[in-house]
């Protein structure tokens, strides 16, 4: 609809509020608000996405005018990605003077950051099974050119099956083959080096899709150690590491992990965009691979042997660990506690439980605060976000 054709401020707005009964608040966004809705005629739920177009104090109207524009492009590409099933489909439309309102399918398990918040950490196998979708939905994405540019757990939605949907096209693009983006967008915690870059030197080529895999790559380990890689009170500091790409494996949560892991998440989380694996290379990996027994094997004599080696060797190692490990006396719990595994668990199970709420899309990642486990730690680290608020689109 263009700027020009006269319609009058209520016509979409009439439409849906005749169709869909709105209900309570789901999430909020910069400049929109998801609301669960009813179809009055069929019962059925969905979420409705409600922008808001109006210019307000906050507001200009040039402002309003650019999410106008990005709210159309958002509903251009959700038309386009229409029916990958792990894309959110957008099932209805309608647009007023002040007003759009995209309606989706609902998904009741909400969010995957707040799941991760309620778990703390995902094992291996739970990773594999978000990531493989994620990763096949980045690679649709990209066969079409198209960057989704604000990956992050809070725009990766769960329906009750545990299956995930990629939502929130806001800063999604469709780029010519071979165009470079300048346009400095996303969240702090989750934006590659080229987009900084970008941001500080003005001659900078420009980025290309290969954005999306290092969010990817970041989303991946903070579902592996609860924690994100790169964090920093200061959020200057945390863009400083971004840019020179520092993160290690060193938390306790990384000693269980195994090396395909890190290695696959080391190809992501790489500086030079040019060297970083595509979605396709790492689906490719074998993190990824599927090992499916199709039948059950005949033992063979060789077989039965070497089983038999394999037990006895198992039950000695199992035996000299047991021999040489620690006993757990109250002395150990009270000077070190945090080198118990099963209390350092605890531990960060309870300050999930604790300060979990405090956890919150929008503010720098304050998750990682929470792996700090000192009162003090996390008192400075809201009294540093305090002063310095951090802004998710620049
Ligand atoms: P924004 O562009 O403003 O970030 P999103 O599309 O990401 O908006 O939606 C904001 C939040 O609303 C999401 O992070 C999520 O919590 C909730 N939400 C969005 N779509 C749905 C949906 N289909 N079902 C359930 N919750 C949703
Ligand atoms: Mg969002």
């Amino acid at each position: 609809m263009t700027k020009d054709e006269e319609v009058p401020d209520w016509v979409g707005a009439q439409e849906f509020y005749e169709k869909y009964e709105s209900k309570e608040i789901l999430g909020r966004g910069v400049s929109s608000v998801v609301r669960r809705c009813i179809n009055k005629r069929t019962s059925q739920e969905y979420a409705v996405k409600i922008i808001d177009i109006t210019p307000s104090d906050k507001v200009t109207p040039q402002e309003m005018e650019e999410i106008r524009e990005a709210t159309a492009k958002e509903i251009d590409i959700l038309k386009k990605v229409c029916g990958q099933h792990n894309i959110i489909q957008l099932k209805d439309c309608y647009e007023s003077k002040a007003f759009f309102f995209l309606v989706f399918d609902l998904m009741k398990r909400g969010e995957l950051f707040d799941y991760l918040t309620e778990k703390v950490t995902l094992s291996e196998k739970e990773t594999r099974n978000i990531m493989r979708p994620l990763l096949e939905v980045v690679e649709y994405l990209h066969h079409q050119n198209i960057v989704h540019r604000d990956l992050k757990p809070e725009n990766i939605l769960l329906d009750d099956d545990m299956k995930i949907k990629l939502t929130d096209f806001g800063f999604a693009v469709q780029v010519q083959p071979g165009q470079r983006l300048k346009e400095v967008c996303g969240t702090p915690g989750y934006l590659a080096p080229e987009i900084i870059q970008c941001s500080m030197d003005g001659g900078h080529k420009g980025y290309g899709t290969a954005v999306d895999i290092w969010s990817s790559g970041v989303i991946m380990y903070t579902l592996l150690a609860g924690s994100p890689p790169f964090w920093h009170r200061k959020q200057m500091l945390m863009l400083r590491m971004i840019l020179s790409g520092s993160y290690d494996f060193s938390l306790p949560e990384w000693e269980d992990r195994s090396d395909t892991v890190k290695d696959l998440i080391s190809r992501m989380l790489v500086v030079d965009p040019k060297l970083r694996y595509t979605a396709t290379d790492v689906l490719n990996h074998s993190f990824f691979s599927q090992y499916v027994v199709n039948e059950v094997r005949q033992f063979t004599p060789y077989r039965r042997f070497k089983v038999i080696c394999m037990t006895v060797l198992a039950t000695m190692r199992i035996y000299c660990n047991y021999r040489r490990a620690k006993p757990v006396t109250k002395e150990v719990i009270m000077s070190d506690p945090y080198a118990v595994k099963p209390i350092r668990k605890l531990i960060d199970a309870c300050a999930f439980k604790i300060y979990g709420h405090w956890v919150k899309k929008g503010q720098t990642q304050n998750r990682a605060a929470l792996f700090e486990n000192t009162p003090k730690a996390i008192l400075l680290s809201m009294a540093a976000e305090a002063e310095e608020p951090v802004q998710h689109i620049w």
